[in-house]
């Protein structure tokens, strides 16, 4: 879904959560931080989505465990959801360019008026790789704005990756899940010491079985990437989920949203556990 979309469900459920704009994109859309505080002390974990525009159906997603959650009365964590991080994106992927101040730059970085297969923000950076973390091992070999794989001149030079570092640093979660299309695979490692590692992975064990996905190593591949960041930086756990069956090819249908759905339903009980295991390291 677009930001459109998102606001109007924002609207309907307004009552059980607390919202917030964390920051404002190129094309001026608002980035939200739609949050459900059980209790102030709680630790926080943070649940992103629609960071690659054309992974926008991880926004639905995000949307159907907020419908889940309004029926919980209590968990012990509190959750920040930035359902759609990246909303220029997904609005080229879904709108196109139509009558944009910046169609003509839009359609030099994207070489084509199709926007269906676009991963990158408004101005060509590829937003999972703009955050700090082995920022210089540059792996799609990609040097100026491009529907996807550009890291940007340096590190946060997006205004939507400072604004989820901004907010990730002001809540200090102790976990972070990302959610991306498609695999079905679970990545957790980036460079962790021993007993971090072995934590980690346990973490991401809990959500393989539950889901049914795959554990993947990336990290001889990876950087720049949210979770990357959260790993290195913060020293937390952190997964990418990359959801949704191989199978089938972007622009991903939208018909297995709801088979999508059924492999997460466990997620609140699996994070209950990752705070178990993060509470028992102790590193
Ligand atoms: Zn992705």
């Amino acid at each position: 879904m677009d930001n459109k979309k998102l606001e109007n469900k924002i609207k309907s459920i307004n009552n059980y959560f607390s919202v917030k704009i964390i920051g404002k994109t190129y094309l001026k859309n608002k980035i939200f931080a739609i949050n459900k505080i059980f209790n102030k002390n709680f630790r926080w974990v943070v649940i992103t989505g629609g960071i690659h525009a054309r992974e926008h159906l991880t926004c639905d997603l995000i949307c159907y465990f907020l419908e889940r959650l309004k029926k919980i009365k209590s968990l012990p964590y509190n959750i920040s959801f930035v359902p759609l991080v990246n909303p220029d994106g997904a609005g080229l992927v879904l709108n196109g360019v139509k009558n944009l101040k910046q169609k003509a730059g839009l359609l030099a970085i994207n070489k084509s008026g199709d926007f269906s297969l676009y991963k990158a923000n408004a101005r060509g950076v590829d937003l999972n790789n703009n955050f700090d973390a082995n920022f210089d091992k540059n792996f799609s070999g990609i040097y100026r704005p491009s529907p996807h794989g550009y890291y940007g001149e340096k590190p946060f030079s997006e205004r939507e990756t400072r604004a989820l570092r901004d907010w990730t640093k002001k809540i200090s979660p102790f976990f972070t899940i990302s959610y991306h299309l498609k695999g079905e695979e679970i990545y957790f490692d980036f460079f962790q010491d021993e007993l971090r590692r072995e934590r980690d992975k346990k973490i991401a064990e809990v959500f393989a079985k539950s889901t049914g996905y795959k554990i993947k190593s990336t990290q001889k591949c990876s950087s720049g990437g949210y979770k990357d960041w959260c790993v290195q930086k913060l020293k937390i756990p952190a997964l990418t989920i990359e959801v949704g069956n191989d199978r089938f090819s972007h622009p991903f249908p939208k018909s297995e949203l709801k088979q999508i759905c059924a492999q997460n339903k466990n997620i609140f009980k699996d994070i209950s556990a990752a705070l178990k295991i993060f509470e028992k390291y102790n590193v």
